[in-house]
C-alpha cells in the first residue's frame, strides 16, 4: 500500500513548482513538494509590474535583490526605458513560496495511474498517492517519460527550429565601473571590443545594492547553443580583462530552449519550464510562472469541489496551464523568433531599437507568455510598421513569420 496520500503531488522545488504549491496551499488544496534540497543559483529577473498582483506570500519589493527604475537598451543607439526591473532575492522568495508547504527531500521516479489517481514513486523507495501529479522539473522528466519523449509541434504551422539553447557567461564583481548604477542594462548589442564577430551577442550587466555587480555577454537562442569559452572571451574584450579569477562567482548559463510543447494528454500535467512556460525569444520562465500559478490553481481546485479524478482531471489542469488563446499567443512568439534569426547579426540591433520604440504596452505584451494573442500580433505589425524597407524585406521573408500576421485578419 502508498504510505501517504494528497490532492496534488509536485515533483521539482524551482520556482514554478513552489509558486503551484503556494497557490494551491491559498486554496485549501492538500499539497506536497517533492524535490532534491534545493538552492537557486540563477539570477531571476522580471519586470516589476509583471509580478506585482502575484501571490507571493510577502510584499513584492521585500523579496528583491534589487530594483531599477531605468533600463538601458543599447542596438543603433541607446534607450532608457522607464519602467521597473526587479531581480528576486531567490532566498528570500524561495523561503516565502515554501512556507507552510510539506516538501518531501527525494528524486521521483516514476508516476503509476489508476482510474482515481497516481502513485509516485521515489529513488529512496517511498511513495506518494496523489489525485493529480505536476512536473515542474523544468526538464519535464515525467512527462518525457509517460509520453515516451512524445513532444509534438504546437500545430499552428510554425517553422519549428529544434532544440537550441541560450548561453551566457557572467561574473559577479565587487563595485565595477563597467556599469552604470542605478540602471539595469538589459541589452548591449554594440559589438565586444569593437570586434563585430558573427553572430551577434550582447552585454548585460546591473549594480546591486550590496556593492556586487553583474556582468554578462549573452547569446539569444542559437542552435547550436552559442560556446561559452567564447562570451568568456568577448566578455573579457568588453571589459578590457578577464576578471575570472577574481570575480566573486561565475555564472554559467544555459538555457535549454526551441522544444516543442509537451503533448498536454499525459496524466501527469507540467507546469513552468517543463510545460513550456520559457519565452521563446528571452528565455524568461520565472514571471511566466508566478503569474500562471493563480489561474491553474484555481482550475484545478474548482475540478477538485466538483469530483473531478483520473484522467479528467489531468486534462482540466492542462487546460487551465495552456488555455488555447496562449497556443495562438505561443505561434506568435516562435513566428517573431523565425524573423529574429533570419536577421544577419548587424542588423539585430537595429530590429531591437525598431522594437523598444514601440508603445510600452506593446512590447511588454510581447515579452510576456500569456498576452492574448491579437496583442502580440499587434506588437509584429508595430514593429514592420516602424522598420524602414531593408529590414521589412528581410523580416517578411522570415518563414511562417511577418508575412503570416499580416496576411490573418
Ligand atoms: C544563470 C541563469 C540565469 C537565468 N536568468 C533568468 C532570468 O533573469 N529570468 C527568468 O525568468 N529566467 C531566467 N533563467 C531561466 C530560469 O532559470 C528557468 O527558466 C527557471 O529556473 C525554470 O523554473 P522551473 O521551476 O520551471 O524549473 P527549475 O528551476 O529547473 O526547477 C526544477 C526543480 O525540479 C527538481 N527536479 C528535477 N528532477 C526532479 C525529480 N525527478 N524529482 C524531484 N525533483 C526534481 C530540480 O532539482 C529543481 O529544483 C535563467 C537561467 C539560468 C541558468
Amino acid at each position: 500500500m502508498p504510505d501517504d496520500r494528497v490532492d496534488v503531488a509536485i515533483v521539482g522545488g524551482g520556482p514554478a513548482g513552489l509558486a503551484l504549491a503556494h497557490s494551491l496551499k491559498m486554496r485549501k488544496v492538500v499539497v506536497r513538494v517533492v524535490t532534491p534540497p534545493a538552492t537557486w543559483h540563477a539570477t531571476y529577473g522580471v519586470w516589476r509590474d509583471d509580478v506585482e498582483e502575484c501571490e507571493l506570500g510577502a510584499p513584492l519589493d521585500t523579496l528583491a535583490r534589487g530594483v531599477w527604475s531605468q533600463v538601458r537598451v543599447v542596438g543603433r543607439r541607446e534607450h532608457r526605458l522607464r519602467r521597473r526591473y526587479l531581480v528576486f532575492d531567490n532566498e528570500r522568495l524561495r523561503r516565502s513560496l515554501a512556507d507552510g508547504i510539506d516538501v518531501i527531500v527525494d528524486t521521483a521516479s516514476s508516476a503509476e495511474h489508476d482510474l482515481d489517481g497516481t502513485t509516485l514513486r521515489m529513488a529512496s523507495g517511498g511513495s506518494l498517492r496523489a489525485k493529480l501529479v505536476v512536473d515542474a522539473t523544468g526538464n519535464g522528466v515525467l512527462l518525457a517519460h509517460r509520453a515516451g519523449l512524445g513532444r509534438r509541434s504546437n500545430g499552428h504551422g510554425v517553422a519549428r527550429h529544434g532544440e537550441g539553447a541560450q548561453t551566457a557567461y557572467g561574473l559577479v564583481l565587487g563595485n565595477s565601473h563597467h556599469v552604470e548604477p542605478d540602471v539595469f542594462t538589459l541589452m548591449d548589442w554594440r559589438p565586444a571590443g569593437g570586434n563585430a564577430a558573427a553572430p551577434a551577442t550582447f552585454f548585460y550587466g546591473a549594480r546591486f545594492t550590496d556593492g556586487s555587480t553583474l556582468v554578462e555577454e549573452t547569446s539569444l537562442y542559437a542552435q547550436p547553443p552559442h560556446n561559452i569559452e567564447d562570451l568568456r572571451k568577448r566578455l573579457a574584450l568588453r571589459l578590457g580583462a578577464d576578471f575570472t579569477d577574481t570575480a566573486r562567482a561565475v555564472e554559467r548559463v544555459h538555457i535549454p530552449m526551441g522544444r516543442s510543447l509537451p503533448a498536454r494528454t499525459t496524466r501527469v500535467v507540467g507546469f513552468g519550464a517543463a510545460a513550456g512556460y520559457v519565452h521563446p525569444v528571452t528565455g524568461y520562465s520565472v514571471a511566466g510562472s508566478l503569474r500562471a500559478a493563480p489561474r491553474v490553481a484555481s482550475a484545478i481546485d474548482t475540478a477538485l469541489r466538483r469530483g473531478e479524478h483520473g484522467a479528467g482531471l489531468s486534462q482540466t489542469a492542462w487546460a487551465a496551464v495552456w488555455p488555447e488563446p496562449l497556443l495562438r499567443t505561443r505561434a506568435w512568439h516562435e513566428a517573431g523568433l523565425a524573423a529574429l534569426m533570419r536577421l544577419p547579426s548587424h542588423v539585430i540591433g537595429e530590429f531591437f531599437d525598431e522594437f523598444f520604440s514601440l508603445r510600452t504596452e506593446l512590447w511588454a505584451g510581447y515579452l510576456r507568455i500569456d498576452t492574448p494573442p491579437e496583442h502580440v500580433r499587434a506588437a509584429m505589425l508595430g514593429l514592420f510598421a516602424r522598420a524602414d524597407w531593408s529590414l521589412r524585406l528581410r523580416l517578411a521573408s522570415a518563414p511562417g513569420g511577418l508575412l503570416r500576421a499580416l496576411a490573418a485578419r
